[in-house]
Formats: C-alpha cells, sequence, structure tokens
C-alpha cells in the first residue's frame, strides 16, 4: 500500500533541523536527564508541526528519538522522505497559463525534484528575470521579477540564513494610471538550496505579500 503522504517540504526541512540538533545533543552531552529533554522537545516540537495526526503518524513521528547519530539520522529520514507531499508537477503548458505575458515558457533542463520543493524558481541569465511559482494562502500564483546578484552574503527572506543572495524586484502597477511601483527582496541565489533550508511556508506567504 502507498504511503499516505501527510509531510509538507517545509515541515521536513524543520524536522531535519530537530534530528540534526539530536545527532549534535548526543555527540556532545553525556547527561541522561538532558538527552532525555532533548529528545522529549524533538517529539514535542516535530508533532506540534500538524495540525492533527493519526495514531499511525504520530508513531512514525516518535521514532525520531531512535536518532542517535549520522546513520540513524539518514535512516529516519530517509524513512519519512517516503511521507512527502510533492509539488505539483509542472509542464510548460501549466508555466504558459500562469506566466501569460511571456511568449514561450520553458521548464529548466534539469530534472526537478518535486518532493523537495515548495516553491519552483527559474532564472532566464540572458534577461536576469526570475520566474516563480510559489503558494499563497489563496493558491499557485506565477511571479515575475528581475535578479540581481550581491557581492555580500545577506538574509534570505524565504529561509532566513545568511547566504549569497540576489535582489529579487518586481514591477506592480501603482494606484495612478501608467506608474508603477517597484519592491525587493533578498532572496537565496540558489533557489534549490533555499527550498532545502526554508522552515515555514509562512515565510513564502510574506515573501510575496513584500513583493506583489
Ligand atoms: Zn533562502
Amino acid at each position: 500500500m502507498k504511503n499516505e503522504q501527510f509531510i509538507r517540504n517545509d515541515q521536513f526541512n524543520f524536522i531535519k533541523r530537530q534530528v540534526l540538533q539530536l545527532v549534535n545533543g548526543h555527540a556532545t552531552v553525556n547527561d541522561q536527564q538532558v538527552i532525555g529533554a532533548i529528545e522529549s522537545l524533538s517529539i514535542e516540537k516535530t508533532v506540534d508541526l500538524f495540525a492533527g495526526v493519526t495514531a499511525a503518524q504520530r508513531n512514525l513521528l516518535n521514532q525520531i528519538v531512535n536518532v542517535v547519530d549520522k546513520e540513524t539520522a539518514e535512516q529516519y529520514l530517509v524513512e519519512i522522505e517516503a511521507y512527502i507531499i510533492p509539488f505539483k508537477e509542472l509542464s510548460e503548458q501549466k508555466l504558459q497559463k500562469l506566466f501569460p505575458k511571456v511568449k514561450k515558457m520553458k521548464l529548466p533542463k534539469e530534472s526537478l525534484n518535486y518532493n523537495r520543493m515548495s516553491f519552483f524558481s527559474y532564472d532566464d541569465f540572458g534577461t536576469k528575470k526570475r520566474y516563480m511559482v510559489v503558494p499563497t494562502r489563496k493558491g499557485m500564483i506565477g511571479l515575475t521579477g528581475t535578479f540581481d546578484e550581491t557581492k555580500t552574503k545577506q538574509i534570505c527572506a524565504i529561509c532566513n540564513r545568511l547566504t549569497p543572495v540576489c535582489m529579487f524586484m518586481t514591477k506592480t502597477k501603482g494606484n495612478i494610471a501608467g506608474t508603477y511601483t517597484k519592491k525587493g527582496n533578498y532572496i537565496c541565489r540558489d533557489t534549490e538550496d533555499c527550498n532545502h533550508h526554508l522552515l515555514s511556508l509562512e515565510k513564502v506567504y510574506d515573501f510575496v505579500d513584500n513583493v506583489k
């Protein structure tokens, strides 16, 4: 029987961070009581991610306490990865609908891992444009903007890490006809890396609210 997928990519990233903290705890703490406290906290934080879990899902999440080192961490992550809800696969037709003003939308040539995606992003280096398919509270939308690479690292608005970023700028119609407002945000240059580290979908929603 196929696994019932219930973990979003951002939730998987969050759990992964808990897992890494557990590995780190086991490597640096000797006190069994402290380890016990770290373990309970990991379970609590992980289960809290979900509005409601079934007994089987809770059972699966609870297995995080089996993580003691890199190897057990890897085993646990492989196991829960099977429960990830993949990003809805995109076709060129679907992209075209999301970006009606663009003449011909193309999918990137490299294969995409839809399991580890909260948003889709494609850079056209020729025109310095970034095309994003991002979730909002009202559903998926297409977002186009220009990107300018910066020389310094900055905090990414989506994953909140200090990373090599680009300034993503959108142009929206102003209140007066014929006027435009430009809105920008620093986001990771490497969007795959960003997708692998963002911890909350709320941050994606906020990012969209800021640039739209
Ligand atoms: Zn990022």
